[in-house]
């Protein structure tokens, strides 16, 4: 029979799907890694499983152990998949422009999810940073994964996202496109890549404007999970060879264009990174083969980014735009 014993065993092989349409007018090639086809649905399983792996080995996690993170969700989800399968029980600290949908998964999986607020410095106590440092000092047998310092988050996309990107390109791939959040994917993927190429990988970041990767200061953006307004040591800051900031808006179009002209339901720094990785392909030549990861699916963002109502209060979609429908005009 095939039969797989483990959920876990199925986490990374994403495969590459090919842009089809909205490169219209590009003459290299846009590759996608499709991350939502990981049992969580997210490219965060791959860390998940690396972190809790090491713990486990370090002695750092014992059994019946707590992990306690402070996650935009789709880390939660992954270290609850596994947590889940290993008898560790999770309490996840998120910030509230978190959509609701993303908490209530998390809750489902059985986790328990502590809310913080967005507008408040790192260093202030009511932050999803500082809280979290609270929980995991108070709870007993607490251990805090950290995904913006644990080695293991890059190197989880040394060992698998890399040569995955590699392998499936036989060695063609020219550019490697993906947003930066605790800057895990592109430092440890982009290291690879570099490294196995001599080079020749051209690494791209996309970044929300305003975040200081790419030379803000931080100032709020919409786009969920990508963009800092600390600098975490999981990001390497020589991996990048350039890096692309992209506005709300910009991210938010085209993550809708990748639904509907794509077949691609996925989530808002989907958009972002293929905004960058468009732009990148104006100005390579038809040899490109560009290959942008996209991170998690669009589900849980059906309340804001698919919302027409949502897309308009903020200004992101005008009553007069191309995508009003039929019931806008009646
Ligand atoms: N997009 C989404 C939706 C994410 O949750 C994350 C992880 N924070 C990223 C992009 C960025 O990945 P990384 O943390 O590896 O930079």
């Amino acid at each position: 029979m095939q039969v797989h014993d483990s959920l876990v065993s199925l986490i990374g092989d994403t495969p590459l799907v090919r842009l089809r349409n909205v490169t219209e007018g590009l003459s290299g090639q846009v590759i996608a890694k499709v991350e939502y086809l990981n049992p969580g649905g997210s490219v965060k399983d791959r860390i998940a499983v690396k972190m809790i792996d090491a713990a486990e080995t370090s002695g750092a996690l014992r059994p019946g152990g707590v992990i306690v993170e402070p996650t935009s969700g789709n880390t939660g989800v992954g270290l609850a998949l596994v947590a889940q399968e290993r008898g560790y029980r999770c309490v996840f600290v998120v910030p509230d422009k978190v959509a609701s949908d993303k908490v209530n998964v998390l809750r489902a999986y059985g986790a328990e999810v502590v809310v913080c607020p967005t507008a408040v410095a790192p260093d202030h106590p009511d932050s999803y940073y500082s809280v979290s440092d609270r929980l995991a000092a108070e709870i007993p047998g607490a251990w805090k994964p950290d995904q913006y310092a644990n080695p293991g988050n890059p190197a989880s996309h040394y060992e698998s996202t890399g040569p995955e990107i590699w392998a499936q390109t036989d060695g063609r791939v020219t550019h490697f496109v993906a947003g930066i959040g605790t800057g895990g994917t592109i430092s440890g993927a982009g290291r690879y890549l570099k490294e196995i190429s001599d080079g020749r990988v051209q690494v791209v970041g996309a970044d929300p404007e305003g975040s200081v990767y790419s030379g803000g200061s931080g100032r709020p953006y919409l786009v969920e999970g990508v963009g800092e307004d600390i600098w975490p040591d999981t990001y390497d800051r020589k991996v990048c060879d350039e890096i692309i900031a992209v506005s709300d808006k910009d991210s938010f179009a085209m993550t809708r264009r990748l639904a509907r002209e794509e077949g691609l339901l996925v989530g808002g720094s989907c958009g972002m990174a293929v905004v960058a990785a468009l732009r990148v392909a104006e100005k390579a030549g038809p040899d490109a083969v560009i290959v942008v990861l996209l991170p998690d699916g669009g589900r849980g963002y059906l309340s804001k980014i698919f919302n027409d109502d949502w897309m308009r209060d903020y200004g992101f979609l005008s009553a007069t735009s191309d995508e009003a429908t039929v019931g806008d005009v009646l």
